[in-house]
């Protein structure tokens, strides 16, 4: 039996599956003082457990980005040390590479494109480069792309990160995946993400009528693919 991690920011993302899966919600653990909502259960002979950033107590919104993704990950691993670490959400990307909903993993590092600290080694580890795992079988019967997937703590695009994700051949641009693939490297544990499509970034989003029905088919492609890969791990 595996124990698999899986790391998720927005909760309207996350129930769906949860309730798919069947898993049950886990009590807080009030000794790491994780304030993570967690949900554990048994799927096909894994262990599974989806860890959620939480709501902001101050403005009701998901903890998205980088610092939440980073300290769930960290007490998840020290309160569970999975075998395997998933990061599932949503992503921009270049409309020449993909379309609303489309399924990116990568089997490239995970990297920074705001990052930016131009002095001889810190560059580089400031860019950040964290090991990803991709093992085709876990995809098999899934329709997915693969590329570089790029994080930032912005949902806007300036110029210069432009720059940074071209440079990169970033292909996902999105705000939690290097911190979580970060973490799982100090533990040594595989990593790898999968990100859903939500918006194009180089195209103006014309309403919010369209941006809200390409989170519902994104979200309810992500959990689709989250389960098939689920199915294929266990095989
Ligand atoms: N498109 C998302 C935007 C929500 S806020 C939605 O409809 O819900 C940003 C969250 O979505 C973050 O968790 C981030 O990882 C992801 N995301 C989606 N598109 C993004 C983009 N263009 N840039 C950065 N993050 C994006």
């Amino acid at each position: 039996m595996k124990k698999i991690l899986i790391i998720m920011a927005m909760e309207a993302e996350a129930m769906p599956i949860i309730e798919k899966l069947g898993l049950k919600k886990l009590p807080i653990n009030e000794k790491l003082h994780s304030c993570f909502p967690r949900y554990r259960g048994e799927y096909e002979g894994n262990d599974i457990i989806i860890s959620l950033n939480g709501k902001s107590k101050e403005y009701g919104v998901d903890r998205i980005g980088t610092e939440y993704a980073a300290l769930n990950t960290q007490s998840a691993i020290i309160e569970f040390f999975p075998d395997l670490i998933i990061n599932a959400g949503t992503c921009g990307a270049f409309s020449a590479d993909a379309n609303i909903a489309d399924i990116i993993t990568t089997d490239q590092p995970a990297m920074y494109h705001d990052h930016r600290v131009p002095i001889e080694g810190f560059a580089e580890f400031a860019r950040g480069h964290y090991p990803t795992i991709h093992r085709p079988e876990y995809f098999e019967g899934v329709d997915f792309k693969l590329g570089v997937v790029t994080t930032g703590s912005s949902l806007d695009m300036p110029q210069i990160d432009e720059e940074h994700i071209r440079n990169n051949k970033g292909m996902a641009k999105e705000m939690e995946c290097a911190s979580v693939a970060a973490a799982a490297q100090l533990h040594g544990i595989d990593f790898f993400p999968i990100k859903s499509v939500t918006d194009l970034i180089d195209v103006e989003v014309d309403n919010v009528e369209q941006f809200l029905e390409n989170l519902n088919k994104a979200s309810a492609k992500l959990g689709e693919t989250l389960i098939q890969v689920l199915k294929n791990i266990s095989n």
